[in-house]
């Protein structure tokens, strides 16, 4: 055993998105399975291939590049808005893209043309999370130009909630992308097949056939790898949940006063913390930290289990209510977030356990 291990249970993801992929086939939307989530792990990637995924979409080029030197022929979105300077590299490896801006359309543009293939592109408008993505405004123009370049296809338009301002997808916001596409067609005088909604988020909203009408592509990760939907805090009815487990080892275990001592910097606040006195604790230190974990993101599986903090190579947690009794050497497990799977996967440090 190396610890931290990540415990991955390779066929709860494979059911997961099995299930999802189908679910939406019904409703006719295409499932893209977002994969950035797992710093293009094979293993991982293997279990997409056995769902039968037939779209990815990933943000790294190492990771393209690898799925396809695996084999991988289907549909790769680049899901990240690319780099200037990556887009020679990338195009030969992926069939789409989103954009928002006109000079990286151009770019792919020419870059489609000298590796003699199209590009589909799909315009992410901003709608309120205010991360990527143009706004409505200045939509019909971007589109305008896109139809007039050669090597790349306009395919439809698309949006992204949730992930930064944390603004939940709704009826409202959907509604509104779909006259937006509708305004779009009647400006270029034809119809456009994409209108790409994302992410786990909007899985809630497709219950609604009004709705799951419009949107003909779905892009997700996390309720595929997590069977969860943080943006609603809610797990999602039928999926496996928590897919990934982190294992770590106490290295030092001591009754210690809650309260730090001495002069604290930044203003008293001890890095923003605010630490209340408890008295004297039973205090656990596991050898994972920062560097592998995003500690946030950690839910001790063994009851009365505090996590308290992290800092590069240390998780300090509070385990005077623990359920059990533990030592030196002992493992805590614990289920994770996105945000710490991510981290988890990245991290060399964290050795990964498959379970089939
Ligand atoms: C990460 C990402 C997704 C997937 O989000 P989940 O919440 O993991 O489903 C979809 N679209 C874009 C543009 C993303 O960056």
């Amino acid at each position: 055993m190396n610890y931290p291990q990540l415990d991955i249970y390779l066929n709860r993801i494979k059911e997961n998105a099995s299930k999802l992929r189908q679910e939406l086939d019904g409703k006719n939307i295409k499932l893209t399975a977002v994969v950035k989530g797992f710093a293009g792990n094979l293993n991982v990637f293997k279990a997409y291939q056995e769902a039968a995924i037939k779209s990815i979409a990933d943000s790294r080029i190492e990771n393209i590049k690898k799925f396809r030197e695996a084999g991988y022929q289907d549909e790769i979105l680049m899901l990240r808005i690319p780099m200037p300077s990556e887009i020679k590299e990338i195009v030969p490896y992926i069939d789409a893209s989103l954009v928002t801006e006109a000079k990286t359309a151009e770019l792919i543009s020419k870059a489609a043309e000298a590796a003699a293939k199209i590009i589909d592109l799909i315009i992410m408008v901003d709608i309120g999370d205010r991360r990527e993505g143009i706004l409505a405004q200045n939509l019909a123009e971007l589109a305008e130009k896109i139809e007039a370049l050669p090597g790349v296809k306009l395919k439809g338009i698309g949006t992204n909630l949730g992930c930064f301002a944390g603004i939940i997808p709704d009826q409202k916001n959907t509604f509104h992308l779909i006259n937006l596409k509708r305004e779009l067609e009647n400006k270029l005088g034809r119809e456009l097949e994409i209108l790409s909604a994302g992410n786990t988020a909007t899985i809630r909203l497709l219950k609604e056939q009004e709705l799951a009408r419009e949107v003909s592509n779905l892009r997700v990760g996390e309720a595929i790898l997590l069977g969860t939907d943080i943006i609603n805090q809610s797990l999602i009815n039928g999926y496996h949940h928590y897919n990934f487990r982190l294992q770590a080892e106490i290295v030092e275990l001591k009754e210690k006063p809650s309260n730090p001592e001495g002069e604290m910097a930044f203003g008293g606040q001890g890095r923003g913390q605010i630490i209340e006195d408890k008295g004297l604790r039973r205090r656990a230190i596991l050898a994972v930290g920062k560097q592998d974990i995003d500690y946030h993101g950690l839910y001790p599986e063994l009851e009365g289990v505090d996590v308290l903090g992290a800092s590069s190579d240390h998780l300090i947690t509070d385990v005077t209510d623990a359920a059990q009794d533990l030592g030196v050497g002992d493992i805590l497990t614990f289920k994770i977030n996105y945000s710490a799977m991510l981290r988890a996967m990245t991290s060399q440090y964290v050795s990964k356990n498959y379970i089939e």
